[in-house]
């Protein structure tokens, strides 16, 4: 293992899926460390400082939305749940708490590390390149000139439906919840008016999509939010 592999995290009390979990990503290439309660976790979290922590929820000593919300005092560092909890509120309650992602036993191991290298590939582009231009099919976003083009043609965009689209495709791959998305773009006393954001994810679909209707880049995560898949 290089010096340089990428650094996960892994907070699991079952000792089955803490083998299957640390051997899909070893063998991608990933520096694996564990803790099998979130007493250790948070050890760990903060000696190792990790890329990333995959965490599940039922930890023995405690819950796992606690040990995110500790966490985000101090750090940002992406965190992908694991849960068997299966609710919206569950999904919802998770993302809210600080977490980039959800992903809901079983999985599968080839969803799991696509996942953490959507997220590790996002924090490394954050942090290295400063790029102003993002690309997908044939828009693409210029964040320095605020111009969006479609196939080289301007597209014009409400202030608004901007910020919505530069909100939701700076994360890419990554669930986020209506509250999320309302509070970044309209503030937080509009967190509450999901009306908004349907109404301005369906125009945004019409401007951005080739079929609205079936949308390729803007999803729909029924009753959590959306997410952006470049
Ligand atoms: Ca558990």
């Amino acid at each position: 293992m290089s010096e340089s592999a990428p650094r996960v995290l892994l907070i699991e009390d079952e000792d089955q899926i803490r083998r299957f979990v640390r051997l899909a990503l070893e063998r991608e290439g990933f520096e694996v460390h564990e803790a099998a309660n979130l007493e250790r976790g948070l050890i760990e979290a903060g000696t190792r400082r990790p890329d990333l922590v995959v965490l599940d929820l039922g930890l023995p000593d405690g819950n796992g939305l606690d040990l995110i919300r500790d966490l985000r005092t101090w750090s940002d560092v992406p965190v992908l749940v694991l849960s068997a909890r299966t609710t919206e509120q569950d999904k919802v309650g998770a993302l809210d708490a600080g977490a980039d992602d959800y992903l809901v036993k079983p999985f599968s191991a080839v969803e799991l590390v696509a996942r953490v290298r959507a997220h590790l590939r996002r924090r490394s582009s954050v942090v290295t390149d400063g790029s102003t231009i993002i690309e997908f099919s044939d828009v693409r976003i210029d964040l320095a000139r605020r111009t969006v083009e479609r196939a080289g043609q301007a597209l014009h965009l409400t202030p608004n439906e901007y910020r919505l689209l530069t909100h939701i495709t700076g994360h890419p791959h990554c669930v986020l919840t209506h509250r999320q998305i309302l509070t970044a773009v309209w503030g937080s006393s509009h967190s509450e008016d999901s009306h908004y954001l349907r109404v301005y994810m369906l125009q945004l679909r019409k401007k951005i999509e080739v079929d609205s209707s079936r949308p390729r880049h803007l999803i729909t995560e029924t009753g959590v939010g959306y997410r952006f898949v470049p």
